[in-house]
């Protein structure tokens, strides 16, 4: 399935946010978007899931332009993490990762067996089927975002949509969660994240998106696109990527690094 963006265009009221933005993706990538805060990344996202009305272009999916989608067929086809998720949830796990199922059920029916036996797959993929029992509310933020994932997966979309999926988690939590989503997207599932860290990209992403004021300023492969100069501009600040050779004999991967006697201003 192939995800496409044409001359993306919208805002907030008269302001416009997103000045043209274009890109494809098909349901086996990782797509990692990058660019500072407000530059219009959630809007982004807003708009694909027909939250934010495009004042311009569209968002087409195998051809089909998708603002004329039900919520429900736009709910099996994308799944979307927010990115701020403080739930005040008093449910069990369990019965949230089973409101994945509501895009599946007719208007009145309730959830069946089948529904339940896939939601229980779903945190068995994320190896969290012990916390089924307990309640979102008292669960750690790592476990919390494993759950909102495996609410996605009961959704049994074609792609995925995470706003920075790793925020708030711990070092130990955010490798987790990352692996988890590597190995979502190797058994077919299209994975479209805004992510802080360049690193993220270069690790996890087949493709990476720069955005800066609304627009594009690059997309393709990791290694062509987030390079030092592009990074540089994009985030207003002067970093080095070095190629980190893994003590595995696995290769190298490269990351980024501040430059040292930093001085610029933060924004
Ligand atoms: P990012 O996710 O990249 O940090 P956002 O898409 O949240 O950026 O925000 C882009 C711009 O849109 C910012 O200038 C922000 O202030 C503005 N914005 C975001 N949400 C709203 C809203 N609900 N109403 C008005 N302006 C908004
Ligand atoms: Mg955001």
């Amino acid at each position: 399935m192939i995800l496409e963006l044409s001359d993306v265009h919208a805002g907030y009221g008269k302001t416009q946010i997103l000045h043209g933005v274009s890109f494809t993706m098909e349901s086996t990538e990782v797509l990692c978007l990058l660019g500072p805060n407000g530059a219009g990344k959630s809007t982004l996202f807003k708009g694909i899931l027909g939250f934010l009305p495009l004042t311009r272009g569209m968002t087409l999916c195998d051809g089909e332009d998708i603002s004329i989608w039900t919520r429900s067929r736009m709910a099996r086809t994308i799944g979307y993490i927010p990115q701020s998720h403080v739930l005040a949830f008093q449910f069990k796990t369990l019965s949230i990762v089973l409101m994945g199922r509501t895009a599946h059920l007719g208007r009145y029916a309730t959830p069946s067996k089948k529904d339940e036996h896939l939601a229980e797959k779903a945190l068995e993929t994320l190896n969290i089927s012990h916390l089924k029992n307990a309640l979102y509310s008292e669960i750690s933020g790592g476990e919390r975002q494993l759950v909102l994932i495996a609410r996605a997966l009961a959704q049994n979309p074609n792609f995925l949509i995470m706003d920075e999926p790793t925020n708030n988690l711990d070092y130990g939590n955010q490798v987790l969660v990352l692996r988890h989503i590597q190995a979502l997207a190797r058994n077919g599932l299209g994975i479209l994240m805004a992510s802080h860290h360049p690193d993220h990209a270069f690790q996890y992403a087949s493709k990476v998106l720069l955005i800066k004021d609304g627009r594009l300023c690059g997309a393709g492969s990791p290694d062509e696109t987030a390079t030092e100069k592009k990074l540089n501009a994009l985030y207003d600040v002067r970093l080095n990527i070095a190629e980190a050779r893994l003590n595995s004999g696995q290769g190298s991967v490269k990351v980024c690094i501040p430059a040292s006697q930093e001085h610029a201003t933060l924004h």
